[in-house]
């Protein structure tokens, strides 16, 4: 069995209605696993899990709607719990990169590993695979199974990408939805459209829209998804949680 909690789903920017940025707790089999960090996501994570059962964290791209919030689990492992060695994985480069805010480094509060398109691993039970998608910076998408069970996050893409790579018929396919198709502002997102496209051309079982800009009318996201995708698509919404 795979959860999937919206710990903040807001494009880009923080919404004014308190949405924060990407972030999600994926519990898969006995693996917690907190997908991308973005800015707000660690407030909403101590609300649905004691920090110190984390396995491991996923940032998907150094932009920072998806891993600022790193730093507050930085602080948090090495002051209030005295923890090291908790798994990040992250592109190339990730480390360094985000490294450079904290003075003295990371010590060893985080066993960083360096991910990219095409590597599997494991966190506990579950099995996790990584696709570079079509979006500035290295950016993966990554995909989540059990046993019985597969979850896709697209991450940030544009439509040059597909969760096909992972092959079809994924449980649930969380995707970005960034715009409404009349417009997509910049072609490294996807418009609600597409992600419904791509989705039915992959097979998945079910779509969840998320990381919607701010501005855009959920409610013509959600209808313009659903047209493409053919069946009826969810939003990602903070606090909801989604068993598959
Ligand atoms: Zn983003």
């Amino acid at each position: 069995m795979i959860s999937l909690t919206t710990l903040g789903c807001s494009g880009s920017y923080a919404s004014p209605a308190g949405g924060a940025c990407s972030g999600y707790l994926v519990r898969a089999g006995d693996a917690n696993i907190w997908m991308d960090c973005g800015n707000g996501t660690f407030a909403a994570l101590q609300r649905h899990i004691n920090v110190a059962d984390l396995d491991a964290v996923v940032i998907t791209h150094t932009h920072p709607d998806h891993c600022v919030d790193v730093y507050g689990l930085h602080v948090f492992n090495k002051y209030a719990i005295g923890r090291e060695g908790l798994a990040v994985l992250a592109p190339k480069g990730a480390r360094e990169q985000l490294g450079a805010l904290i003075s003295g480094g990371w010590g060893d509060v985080f066993d960083w590993n360096t991910v990219a398109d095409g590597d599997t691993t494991k966190v506990a039970q579950a099995s996790l695979s990584f696709s570079r998608t079509d979006h500035p910076g290295e950016t993966l998408a990554a995909e989540v199974a059990t046993a019985d069970k597969r979850l896709i996050y697209t991450a940030d893409t544009g439509p040059k990408w597909s969760p096909e790579v992972f092959g079809a018929g994924a449980d649930l396919l969380l995707s970005e939805a960034t715009y409404l198709h009349n417009d997509v502002r910049a072609p490294i997102h996807l418009s609600a459209r597409q992600a419904g496209e791509l989705a039915s051309n992959a097979g998945a079982k079910r779509l969840v829209l998320t990381h919607l800009w701010p501005t855009v009318d959920p409610v013509a996201s959600a209808a313009e998804g659903s047209e493409a995708f053919g069946s009826v698509v969810s939003l990602a919404a903070p606090g909801a949680t989604l068993h598959i």
